[in-house]
């Protein structure tokens, strides 16, 4: 909020560079080491469109692969059959974790395809992981082809310090950022190899345009700074990763006790109610389960005074509290003893 202030005494867009920007840009790549240049945008589909043209313009190349149940913006929706608003890309899926359906479908694809974008773990598809072993196939495969390999970290990238790469140690040739790197106010963010970001550089006769009204707007630049120097520090971020985590495991042991089709998943931060008990590696494994259930668990958490997402979703910002989760558990094991002729295996 302060360096909102700051920005706005010092008078708000004058349409240049400014040292801001500068000083996000190196946060950004001093946190995930993959992104040697970065670009700002207005949010993270825009972030998307950007990594996207990108690919296809140093490729030469129009085709795009994307996992069912994806989701990496506004018009890049890939649940069931994808949405009729999609930007118009030749999209060809993949099933996510799914390692020999996805090489299978690279290696028919090999001389088309432009890019694969993918979030290292699924967010609105249900908080599924990728398998270090699905990342590690992609990489190889992307390199052997030429293909773009672009990591979604809007959302993941909150899950340590270096994003989820970090954890993974698997490097995307792009990453696409936006959410908290704002400081709260509209972002978005797309870099990653010099060699490919470079083509950007307004030096070359050559360079790739890339203008937009408010991509380095101070208000967006400045809480940026503030809030990867300042709020979500690497170890504001491992705390509240490590908070989510034994939250997951707390929430997960109330309903093996109770023997309840019931599951969290997700990574840090992120976490996904299911009901059901089966292993969850795709979309698919992710949309089993009652509908019903779904709706009375957020209604019932309601009643408790926690507000999650409809669909499920539980993120933690950095406000909640050890007591906060505390609550939440308290919450969930009385939903499931409320509950429990309809949610028992
Ligand atoms: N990619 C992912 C993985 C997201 O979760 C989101 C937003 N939920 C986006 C892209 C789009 O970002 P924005 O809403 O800033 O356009």
């Amino acid at each position: 909020r302060a360096a909102i202030d700051r920005a706005l005494d010092g008078g708000m867009n004058f349409g240049a560079h400014k040292q801001m920007e500068g000083k996000l840009a190196a946060l950004v790549s001093a946190r995930i080491p993959s992104i040697e240049l970065v670009r700002f945008t207005n949010s993270g589909t825009e972030a998307n469109l950007m990594a996207l043209a990108t690919a296809c313009a140093v490729t030469g190349r129009k085709q795009v692969l994307v996992f069912k149940g994806g989701y990496h913006g506004g018009v890049f929706y890939f649940a069931g059959n994808g949405s009729a608003i999609n930007a118009p890309y030749d999209f060809v899926m993949a099933n996510y974790n799914d390692i020999d359906g996805t090489l299978a479908a690279i290696e028919a694809h090999a001389k088309t395809l432009a890019a694969i974008i993918l979030e290292p773990m699924m967010g609105n598809g249900g908080c599924i992981p990728a398998t270090r072993e699905f990342l590690a196939a992609l990489r190889q495969a992307a390199t052997r082809h030429g293909i773009i390999l672009i990591f979604d970290e809007v959302m993941t990238s909150r899950l340590s310090p270096g994003g989820l790469q970090g954890v993974h140690g698997i490097a995307p040739d792009l990453t696409t950022l936006g959410k908290y790197i704002g400081g709260g106010m509209s972002v978005g963010a797309f870099g990653g190899r010099r060699d490919i970001m470079g083509r950007f550089d307004p030096r070359r006769p050559d360079a790739f345009p890339h203008a937009g009204t408010f991509n380095n707007n101070i208000l967006t630049m400045s809480a940026g700074v503030a809030a990867l120097s300042q709020v979500y520090t690497a170890d504001a971020a491992r705390e509240l990763n490590a908070r989510g985590d034994r939250l997951r495991e707390r929430l997960n042991q109330v309903a093996r006790k109770a023997g309840a089709r019931l599951q969290f998943t997700g990574i840090g931060s992120m976490l996904q109610t299911h009901f059901h008990d089966k292993p969850i590696r795709s979309p698919d494994d992710a949309a089993k389960g009652s509908q019903e259930l779904r709706e009375l668990f957020f209604f019932d958490l309601l009643a408790h005074g926690v507000w999650s997402a409809r669909r499920g979703m539980i993120n933690l910002s950095l406000p909640v509290t050890e007591a906060d989760c505390d609550a939440l558990v308290a919450a969930v094991a009385e939903f499931v003893d409320s509950r429990r002729s309809l949610i028992k295996g």
